[in-house]
């Protein structure tokens, strides 16, 4: 991927539909690592976004290994337009979900759908380029800053680039290296921190702005402060365009104003609801809170003290 797309860039509008799909393929195989040949149907259509994107896990049961489910039996609705989070312990399946639903595997049993429809019968292209995912960990193109965001919507004009910078909180921070946004990044260029990284893929979806959001700890690298302004600016984008988005997150403090919180556990779904209807219930969501809470506060103190010092 990355030694392809440096010619690419001297060619025309004959290869920017291939730019587009190297740059899915590069997200692809950041959640995934393998690559796995999932065929479409002969007749399959386009995916029609014709209810705002409602997603539906339907009696979902899915293992990487047939012996070993990692869901089972889930039912489960991420209603068109709202922020949901997805939590539970590590291991539980969080992350599957994001991959199930860019049709990286299918499941084994059940279905999932998207508007009604089954992903199994739309194209793949359509699907993916439905989505646009934030993953943990991002990989930039051997290029400039500039072209590392573009590469979301690769007709996008100056202005957008640094719009969707500002939006990403990165903004300043590329106007104060040596070349601003003409400067390299990736492997051959400057080194940037994980935090600047995830701010580059979060402008990069900005650029993109497909109509299903995923956010894979996306802002995991980041301080408090700057994490809560970053959260801010995706809010804000969410509603304004009222985006589906669904956020895996370890940290609740940064999906704690969700429309919707999904509680796995054991390969289902233990609980649901908004954060105060979970911490009210007295679950594992209301234990999980507590305890990060005290965490927090005591993070938050220790490092009172090191100002005072
Ligand atoms: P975390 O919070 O730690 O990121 P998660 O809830 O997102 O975890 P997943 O990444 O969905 O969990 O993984 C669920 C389970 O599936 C884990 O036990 C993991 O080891 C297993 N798993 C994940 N990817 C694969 C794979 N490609 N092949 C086999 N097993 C896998």
């Amino acid at each position: 991927v990355f030694q392809l797309s440096v010619p690419l860039n001297f060619l025309g509008s004959v290869y920017r539909e291939l730019r587009q799909s190297l740059l899915d393929m590069e997200t692809l195989f950041n959640l995934q690592k393998v690559n796995v040949a999932i065929k479409e149907p002969k007749d399959a259509k386009p995916l029609l976004l014709n209810k705002g994107g409602e997603i539906r896990f339907e009696n979902v049961t899915f293992g990487y290994r047939e012996d070993r489910p990692i869901l089972r039996n889930m039912n489960l609705t991420i209603p068109a337009g709202k922020k949901v989070a997805i939590v539970g312990p590590s291991g539980c399946g969080k992350s599957t979900i994001l991959r199930l639903l860019f049709r990286f595997y299918d499941v084994q049993e059940g279905r999932i759908t998207i508007d009604g429809q089954d992903i199994r019968e739309v194209t793949l292209e359509s699907l993916r380029k439905s989505i646009g995912v934030v993953p943990q960990d991002t990989s930039l193109f051997n290029d400039t800053i500039e072209h590392n965001i573009r590469y979301g919507n690769i007709d996008a004009g100056d202005d957008a680039v640094r719009a969707a910078a500002k939006r990403a909180k990165i903004h300043d921070i590329i106007e104060s290296f040596p070349d601003g946004y003409k400067t390299m990044v990736g492997e051959r260029g400057m080194m940037i921190s994980g935090g600047e990284k995830q701010r580059l893929a979060i402008s990069r979806l900005v650029m993109k702005d497909p109509p299903l959001l995923f956010f894979d700890e996306a802002t995991s690298a980041l301080d408090t402060h700057t994490e809560q302004g970053l959260l801010h600016n995706i809010n804000s984008v969410i509603k304004e365009k009222a985006r589906t988005s669904v956020f895996v997150a370890h940290r609740l403090r940064t999906i704690y104003d969700s429309d919707v919180i999904i509680v796995l556990k054991d390969g289902s779904v233990a609980e649901q609801g908004t954060h105060e209807t979970l911490v009210d219930s007295d679950g594992i969501y209301s234990e999980l809170w507590s305890a990060q809470e005290m965490l927090f506060s005591e993070e938050e103190m220790a490092q009172q003290e090191k100002e005072k010092a």
